[in-house]
């Protein structure tokens, strides 16, 4: 095996760049920026340009580079193809293909929830597990499936997908994949807000939240900690669709470690007793003491995943 390998983590507005050793080091890290005029066809020459100029600048032969690998926003199929990727304005893309060509160095490519799973099963917070789910919560609800220590990236590269896992049949309003009654409505830093303005309304309770012209996921989960009733009747009502979510997930993959991660996560100990006192009561009797966990890699977990690819 050689000694280096790279992982890069393609966001919509930063490209996360990680060269690492091949026993999990990582060596250095930077950024470049995404640019994604012309339907985004910069990114991925960007992209293979950083990695070959870093590959000179340490004078590393390529023969010592294991491969490159790469998470993108958006279904990524088991060949490396992405049919399309909104955020970076892709249509079809082979982002193996082309990075093999543009590099000379083998590419794996992965959907960046799903890669980032695999970061923290590797050197994160679930490190020596080898089936994990891990979930992602900001501005929409990201999730990764690991058995057996590899992505579950399933036929049309949705596997992992389970933000939009429907866990509310009579859901009336829409989430933004066209359907009603997603986890991310309920669970995302936006799910939040608007459970706890329904709350609001619903509620004849004092609250801070009542007070603020435009409430925050971090006002709600700050006010959440303070025993803020609205707010703790909103979190109530989000733990229980996240854990009974993860109750579901449980007996379909059986996890040794489930973890939470993105911003919503900053939230700690007091979001994960709330979600793990649903997921006990709902889950199967097997899977009823498997830990959640909050994701240590924060940022990097998508460059460290990407890299593991390629190991
Ligand atoms: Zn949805």
């Amino acid at each position: 095996m050689g000694t280096y390998c790279f992982g890069i983590d393609v966001g919509g507005t930063t490209v996360k760049c990680g060269l690492f050793s091949t026993d999990g080091t990582l060596v250095e890290k930077w950024e470049i920026p995404t640019r994604k005029e012309n339907n985004g066809d910069q990114i991925l020459p960007d992209v293979a340009a950083a990695v070959n100029a870093k590959i000179e600048e340490r004078g590393i032969s390529k023969d010592d580079v294991e491969g490159v690998g790469i998470g993108v926003p958006g279904p990524v199929n088991s060949k490396g193809e992405v049919p399309r990727a909104v955020n970076l304005y892709w249509g079809y893309k082979d982002v193996v293909g082309e990075m093999e060509k543009l590099t000379g160095l083998r590419a794996k490519a992965g959907n960046d929830a799903n890669v980032a799973a695999l970061g923290e099963a590797w050197k994160g917070a679930a490190a020596g597990s080898s089936d994990v789910i891990m979930v992602t919560l900001g501005t929409g609800v990201g999730g990764g499936i690991i058995i057996d220590g590899k992505i579950v990236t399933g036929h049309h590269g949705a596997g992992g997908e389970i933000g939009h896992a429907n866990v509310d049949h009579h859901e009336t309003e829409s989430c933004n994949c066209g359907n009603k009654g997603c986890l991310e409505q309920f669970a995302s830093a936006t799910g939040i807000v608007r459970m706890a303005k329904k709350e609001l309304a619903a509620s004849g309770e004092n609250s801070v939240l009542r007070d603020m012209d435009d409430i925050s996921a971090k006002a709600v989960l700050d006010a959440f900690k303070e025993n803020d009733p609205v707010a703790v009747a909103t979190m109530e009502k989000v733990g229980e669709q996240l854990g009974g979510s993860l109750a579901i997930f449980s007996c379909v993959t059986d996890p040794e470690t489930i973890v939470i991660g993105g911003g919503v996560s900053k939230a700690g100990q007091p979001l994960i007793d709330c979600i793990q006192k649903y997921y006990k009561e709902y889950t199967f009797s097997s899977c009823k003491e498997t830990p959640i966990v909050i994701a240590t890699l924060g940022n990097d977990a998508g460059i460290y995943g990407a890299a593991r690819m390629v190991l």
